[in-house]
């Protein structure tokens, strides 16, 4: 006698063991979306948060930038910082 074991699944939605979680509030999306996010508030808050960290990113390099030429600028001795009052 051959036992043979089927078991069905039904597939509801996605499947659970493949999903990805929002970025903003953590909740379960399905795994085709990319970024992975709920649609509406999340997709907003996401897009403010790019905005500002982009905004943050080139403040940081301007002060990276603005430094590295005070740097080279008091090395070659042009126009040496007043540090002394
Ligand atoms: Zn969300």
């Amino acid at each position: 006698m051959i036992a043979t074991s089927t078991k069905k699944r039904r597939d509801e939605g996605f499947d659970v063991s493949n999903h990805k979680h929002c970025v903003i509030c953590g909740g379960v999306v399905p795994p085709e979306k990319d970024p992975p996010m709920c649609e509406g508030t999340c997709e907003e808050e996401f897009m403010k948060r790019q905005k500002r960290s982009k905004t943050f990113n080139m403040v940081w390099m301007l002060m990276i930038f603005a430094l590295i030429a005070l740097m080279m600028f008091s090395f070659l001795g042009f126009g040496a910082p007043p540090a002394t009052p």
